[in-house]
């Protein structure tokens, strides 16, 4: 499904990715792992089209990245969320999940003020399906709470349901369980797991947990100042010296 072939990110001086490739299949729970300022982030923002590389290409779905304006890449099936929760305070939870499905809709809801009778029934069509993922992900007690104020795994999920009413085929999810208890992160993990399976997702993970990492990723990469350390099953990366010496001290 995606192909990233030798890319290359400089800022000024600082070389973000250093010739990095690597290959997730259809369906695959990848992690992308490594120690703080590896390239992590930076690989997600040229995936994103929010960074142009340097160098390199990155392949999704036989199609050509860099060739599609950074507004189309939600249109392409292509979504993420942030390491820092970019939700809107007070906005209600459904209506900070509808912000995730701004490209479905064929006029945006401004139009719908207008009162055109397609729109308005695209409209209702779209909150139909936010509150259908309000549901999955357990949050339709407080859909209509603004999210400021509400506990902070709430959140998390509130994030992942915006990406998800995108109706996405590749996920990105930028840290999604920093910050959760225990207990959350077993329950983000298996709602993920039951998410990616019901819906034919292919998903990336960036964390730090690994905990979550080495239970729910198929295969990992492992990036140290920008390149590639290595790449290869649980198992295999747990034990990887390389990363071991980068990353993962004893384990
Ligand atoms: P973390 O785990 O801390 O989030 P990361 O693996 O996501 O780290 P990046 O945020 O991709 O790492 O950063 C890679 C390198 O590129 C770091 O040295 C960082 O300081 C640098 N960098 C990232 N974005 C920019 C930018 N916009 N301008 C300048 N340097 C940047």
């Amino acid at each position: 499904m995606l192909e990233v072939r030798d890319l290359t990110v400089r800022f000024g001086g600082i070389t973000a990715l250093d010739g990095v490739s690597f290959r997730v299949r259809r369906g695959e729970m990848a992690g992308l792992i490594g120690p703080n300022g590896a390239g992590k982030t930076t690989l997600f923002n040229c995936l994103t089209r929010r960074h142009d590389a340097d160098s390199g290409t990155i392949v999704y779905e036989g199609e050509e990245l860099t060739s599609v304006a950074p507004h189309a890449i939600a249109r392409l099936g292509i979504a993420r969320t942030f390491q820092n929760l970019g939700l809107f305070p007070r906005l209600s939870v459904r209506d900070n999940v509808l912000v995730g499905a701004h490209h479905r809709g064929r006029a945006g809801f401004l139009t719908a003020a207008l009162g055109l009778p397609g729109v308005r029934r695209e409209e209702r069509a779209l909150r139909a399906d936010a509150d259908a993922v309000l549901e999955r992900l357990d949050l339709a007690r407080v859909a209509g709470h603004p999210a400021s104020g509400l506990p902070f795994g709430t959140l998390k999920r509130v994030e992942l349901a915006r990406a998800l009413v995108g109706r996405p085929r590749l996920l990105l999810l930028d840290e999604p369980v920093n910050g959760l208890n225990a207990a959350e992160v077993e329950e983000f993990a298996g709602t993920l797991g039951a998410i990616r399976d019901a819906d034919d997702l292919t998903v990336i993970v960036v964390e730090h947990h690994m905990g979550f990492v080495m239970g729910t990723c198929e295969r990992i990469v492992c990036l140290d100042f920008g390149r590639k350390i290595a790449e290869g099953p649980p198992a295999e990366i747990r034990r990887d010296p390389g990363v071991i010496e980068a990353y993962l001290g004893t384990v």
